[in-house]
This record gives C-alpha cells, structure tokens and sequence, in this order.
C-alpha cells in the first residue's frame, strides 16, 4: 500500500497535489511519500519482532539523505555498498553502529573511513578481501567484526540482471568452501567473525528460494558453531519484490516472510539482520513526467514525454513494468488509448512501455510513473546532458525539495578545459 491516491480527479501524495508540485518545481521530478516510507520500514520491523534484530535499508536503492533520515528516526540501520553511501548514511546522522558494509569490492580505503567512523560489521565475500580487511583493521589498531557472505547456490527465479545467489554469481563464497574460509578467519586477528551472511537477489516474488538458502544457513550455523565459531547474528539479506503491475498477483508481504524466518531460523537463537531496499522505497516514489507531444506513427500513437531513460532506466535495463497513470484522474468510463510511451533520448531503448493503454493524452499533460521510488534516481545519469532531476519529498501537506535540478550552468561547470585548449 502506499499514499498517492487520486482526490476529487486529481493525483495526490499524501495531502499535496501533484499538480501543485508540478508547477513549483518543473518536470520531470521524482516524489517520495514519508508516511509510505516509515510504514514499509515498520512492516519488516514487526516481522522480525520475535527475535534482537535490525532492519538495515538497502540504500543503494534510493540514497537521498532526507530519505535516509526519515528511516533512521524510523529506526532503521543502513546498508551501504560504498565508501560514498557511508558518507551519505553518516550525513544523514546514523550511527556507525547501525551500519553493514557490503559488496564485493570494497578497497582499502573504504575499510579504513567504515573503521574509523564506526560500523557494525562488514559482510566479507572473499578471502583476499578478508585477507586485506584484516591488515587494515590491525593496521588501525582495531578489530574489525565481520560475517562472511556465503553463496548458497540457489535459484532466485528473478531477472537475471539481479539474481546474486547461483554459483556462477560474482558474490559470496561457495557454500561448499565456507568451513574453510571461516577457519581461516579465526586465525587473523584483526578480524572477529560474528555472524553468516546471504543475498541470493532481488524482485523475489515468491519465498520458496528464500527458504531454501536460509534452511542451507541453519544447517551452516549448527556446522560451524560445532567448529568452534561464535555465530550470534544473521543477515539475511534483502531481495523481497513489490507488485509493479497492479493487476498481477501481490507477493509474499513482509509479515509472511518474517514467519518464514521464524520457522527455518529462530530457534538458533540468532541477531537477526535483514536488508530490504526496493520494498521499502520502490512503492514510496513516483516519476511525474509530461507530455510534450502526441505524434502518430504508421501503426501505432506515440505518447512522447519529457522523462527519459537517463531518468529511470528500469524499463530499458531490466525489461521492468511500470504503471503509467494520468495525474487528472480520467472520468468514470473513459475509452484508454493506445500508446508507445516513449522518452526523447537518441535510443530505441529510451522506451518505457509499448501498447500501454491509458486515459488519451495531451500535450502538456502529466503522467505519474508509479513504484519508481527504489532504482529510479540512483540509478540517473546526464545522458544527453539532460541534468538530473529532482528529488521532492512529502510529508503530510508538507513538501520540500531534497535535490534540486542542476542548472545548465551548473552541470557544465563540472568539465574543464585544459591548459593546451585554452
Ligand atoms: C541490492 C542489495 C540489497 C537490496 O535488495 P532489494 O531487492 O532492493 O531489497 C540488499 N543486500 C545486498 C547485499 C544487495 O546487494
């Protein structure tokens, strides 16, 4: 469920118009609801409310500060992928001890600021990195606690672009080698191993592949502990799917897939960590656009828009669904036309839905993208030097801008001419 509900014909977030936010700040923008954001977020919390646990954001998802801050009131801990998304969750005044450090390839430089900040554990996923995680923390003087992400060789069933948990992914360590490498990490001391890791991907629909690799991780914590590891917590990643098209079956909610943890996990007695992203922040955002042309084609209308790929590349890099909805809602018994929507980028893939059918456009008219919210503005380039756009957050009858659109200038001042084109 979320908060942008039509009003007496027109499209609302929350208690603001999108219409009112269209014409303070210019289009396109993206558009998050407070009250959808907290409400996700306490979803999982109460899922997880039979165990010591921590929610931690997946802010790769969507990493504005004012985002990061509305969840941290909430409670919630990050999970950051970057030296850069540390920074952010910092800046957004959570505490080191709130956040987990994943990825595959974190440099040196990123233990370094994580260590000195403060943080609650990295989530290893190979040996070299263990490896130099271990000379950086001794070299500090200080005792990095870690979990050891393990690959538990299971079908996600999603997009393949975002499935993380067969064995021919990048991440994690094999299942088969982890007695091994967490052998091993009981010998460096600069490290102190807490705890096992797991992410198989992300848009699951369905919680069967979740069971199946959090049953692998019981028998791995009964394994290892045998082995003498103290295995006291459990990341058990993030990856639960929201319902893109409102006319498909609704997944697995977070209530039923707490249960699920509570069945295969809690008798281990175990901290649990969950890292939910797209579910907390992907039905809390829209992408409102407008219409700059209707031009007919030889078979077909085309429904020609002022966002585009660089915007919100979901449509050309994953194949992924969003609804498209008029933000005057169109008249009880309205005929829909047909159209390509489409964005003005030099791409065919600059193509965010073919024979969508919705309410018949004009010019000028504004369309809001729904479940935009989580790999939407993250994921925004200046690609035709189209300067990213902004960010606008609601709460209540309340809205602020939280990332303001670069001007021309702006965005042109960052290059440099060298000495020699002078
Ligand atoms: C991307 C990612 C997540 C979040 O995935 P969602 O599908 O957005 O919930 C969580 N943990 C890790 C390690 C990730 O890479």
């Amino acid at each position: 469920m979320d908060h942008f509900l039509y009003r007496n014909g027109a499209l609302y977030a929350e208690d603001v118009a999108i219409a009112d936010i269209a014409a303070a700040v210019g289009t396109p923008f993206y558009v998050y609801s407070t009250a959808t954001l907290t409400r996700h977020f306490q979803l999982f919390d109460e899922a997880l409310g039979f165990a010591d646990h921590l929610v931690c954001f997946a802010m790769k998802s969507l990493s504005n500060i004012a985002v990061l801050r509305v969840l941290a009131q909430a409670g919630a801990g990050m999970d950051v992928v970057s030296g850069g998304e540390y920074l952010r969750a910092k800046a957004a005044g959570v505490p080191g001890d709130r956040i987990v450090f994943s990825g595959v390839g974190k440099t040196a430089d990123e233990m370094r600021m994580a260590l000195q900040g403060g943080i609650r554990q990295f989530n290893v996923e190979s040996e070299p990195e263990m490896v130099a995680l271990d000379a950086v923390a001794r070299s500090l003087g200080k005792i990095a606690p870690i979990t050891l992400r393990i690959n538990p060789d299971v079908d996600a069933k999603t997009h393949a672009k975002i499935a993380t948990g067969k064995s021919e992914n990048k991440f994690g360590i094999p299942i088969s080698r982890a007695r091994e490498v967490y052998a091993l990490a009981a010998t460096l001391k600069g490290l102190k191993v807490v705890g096992i890791d797991v992410h198989i991907g992300s848009q699951l629909t369905e919680l069967a592949p979740f069971e199946a690799a959090y049953a692998k991780v019981a028998e791995l914590t009964e394994v290892l502990r045998a082995d003498g590891h103290q295995i006291t917590r459990l990341d058990l990643g993030g990856g639960l799917g929201i319902p893109y098209e409102r006319s498909n079956a609704a997944p697995p909610l977070p209530s039923d897939y707490g249960a699920m943890i509570e069945r295969t996990l809690g008798h281990l007695g175990c901290e649990i960590e969950i890292e939910p992203g797209r579910l907390i922040s992907g039905n809390a955002g829209l992408m409102v656009s407008q219409v700059i042309y209707v031009k007919s084609g030889e078979d077909r209308d085309f429904l020609i828009l002022d966002g585009a790929m660089n915007d919100l590349i979901r449509p050309a890099m994953y194949d992924a669904w969003h609804d498209i909805i008029p933000v005057v809602e169109p008249a009880p018994g309205t005929e829909p036309a047909r159209y390509d929507i489409v964005g003005p980028v030099c791409e065919s893939g600059d193509t965010f839905a073919k024979a969508r059918e919705v309410a018949p456009m004009q010019p000028g008219d504004l369309v809001a993208f729904r479940s935009a919210g989580a790999y939407g503005a993250v994921m925004a380039s200046e690609y035709n030097s189209r300067p990213l756009i902004p960010e606008v957050l609601v709460h209540g009858d309340q809205f602020a801008v939280i990332r303001k659109r670069p001007s021309y200038e702006e965005m042109i001042a960052r290059d440099s001419l060298p000495e020699w084109l002078d």
